[in-house]
């Protein structure tokens, strides 16, 4: 969705009313640094107890799909934003026909669509790992012929967190994860051979196998941009997953100066080539060779941009609403090293049982959510000190996060 109609032209001054689609953490604190700023909000989420329920001015529970829902979000608001991009973009794109939806649908659709989004980064010369599209069952062998093991089959749509992703290092991985292909061709009856098919094999893949990079490093920009085309950037983070989840964020990177440089560089060309709006993470591998590979796209606050709210002159949730606002974009200067810990529910007990005597540079965020499940994000900590080194020997100490002793004694 490029048409005018769907950006608002003048400014969205405070008073206004930003409505978001999606009440979980990242709504939560969009709404919170939106709040303080003036501006009311209103969210739609299926969930009753939807973290950013609390700090809604209208909160209107519905599911994503239900189109009615979301028309009372958008009769609710002056814009309307989304922070996650597992959203039905026909029904958005229906929404934006009677309120702004500055974002747009484009980048919805790519964003949520892993095929879609490798295959528009390829067109546009953006470097991705090597991948296979598989809309048939029969694309398998071809798939695998041209990726080669090790490899990642991941679902195209509808991952997150590690999920819908197996890792393919042996032979009979292969055979397992082909049973998963032809399974799910099965079940739906959809993709067989020889059946007509009006899109083409990107929007029609299923799963994509991608070759897994034995990467040095990962990081992630996050570029702020504004519908004129206003960019700011928030300086890279070190990214370190653990099973698939975003474990921490170590900023600033441990890498040279010129690999910084370029994914800067890389992730403003491709919100400028995508016409991102709002906000755009962008995740890299940094290759043993030096070379930078694009992981994955997010339209939206991003759980390793969750640094900027302590330790950056402008969060991300801050200028998140700036740019979907039409206002200027904020400086951002880095005030201090950063270490960003995310708090997952098997970490929660230990947390609250060190908090009150925890270190003073330790800025505690939690969301808010009544049952902590292994694996869900219950909050986050930001560790502010005089070097990311210092930080995370911090992080260590407390205890809360066993990863981190594991992986010093087993590197
Ligand atoms: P994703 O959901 O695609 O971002 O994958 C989650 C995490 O799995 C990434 O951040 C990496 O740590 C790992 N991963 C995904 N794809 C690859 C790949 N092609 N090579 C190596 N590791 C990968």
């Amino acid at each position: 969705m490029r048409s005018k109609d769907v950006r608002p032209e003048a400014p969205l001054l405070p008073g206004r009313t930003i409505g978001i689609l999606g009440g979980g953490q990242l709504g939560r604190m969009i709404a919170l640094a939106g709040r303080a700023m003036g501006y009311r909000f209103a969210v739609l989420d299926p969930a009753e107890e939807a973290p950013a329920r609390p700090v809604a001015d209208v909160f209107v529970r519905g599911e994503f799909s239900d189109r009615a829902a979301l028309l009372r979000l958008g009769a609710a608001s002056d814009v309307v934003v989304y922070e996650f991009e597992h959203l039905d973009a026909e029904a958005v794109a229906a929404l934006a026909e009677s309120v702004p939806v500055p974002q747009g649908t484009a980048l919805l659709r790519l964003a949520q669509h892993r095929a879609l989004e490798k295959a528009a980064l390829s067109a546009g010369g953006f470097p991705v790992a090597p991948y296979a599209a598989i809309a048939r069952p029969e694309d398998w062998p071809a798939a695998l012929r041209t990726v080669g093991l090790p490899a990642l089959l991941k679902t195209t749509t509808g991952g997150y967190d590690g999920k819908g992703q197996w890792r393919l290092r042996t032979a009979a991985e292969a055979a397992a994860a082909e049973a998963i292909v032809r399974a799910a061709f099965r079940e739906t009856g959809a993709g067989r051979s020889g059946e007509a098919r009006s899109e083409g094999d990107a929007a029609g893949a299923r799963f994509i196998l991608e070759r897994e990079l034995a990467f040095r490093a990962e990081l992630s920009v996050i570029v702020a941009r504004r519908a004129d085309g206003a960019m700011a950037t928030f300086p890279p983070a070190e990214n370190v997953h653990v099973r698939g989840i975003l474990h921490r964020s170590i900023v600033p990177a441990r890498v040279p100066k010129t690999v910084e440089e370029r994914a800067v560089e890389l992730a403003r060309a491709i919100a400028t080539h995508l016409d991102a709006v709002g906000l755009l993470a962008v995740e890299f591998f940094w290759l043993k060779d030096g070379a930078l590979v694009v992981n994955e796209l997010a339209p939206r606050p991003h759980n390793t941009g969750h640094y900027t709210l302590d330790a950056a002159s402008t969060s991300q949730f801050e200028q998140f609403v700036r740019a979907v606002s039409g206002l200027p974009l904020g400086a951002v200067r880095l005030w201090s090293p950063v270490v960003m810990v995310n708090v997952l529910g098997e970490h929660l007990p230990a947390l609250l049982k060190a908090l009150p005597t925890l270190d003073p540079r330790f800025k505690v965020h939690l969301y808010g959510k009544a049952e902590a499940r292994p694996g869900r994000k219950m909050g986050h900590v930001n560790i502010l000190a005089d070097s990311v080194e210092e930080a995370l020997r911090l992080a260590e100490a407390t205890g809360v996060w066993p990863e981190l002793q594991a992986e010093r004694e087993n590197p």
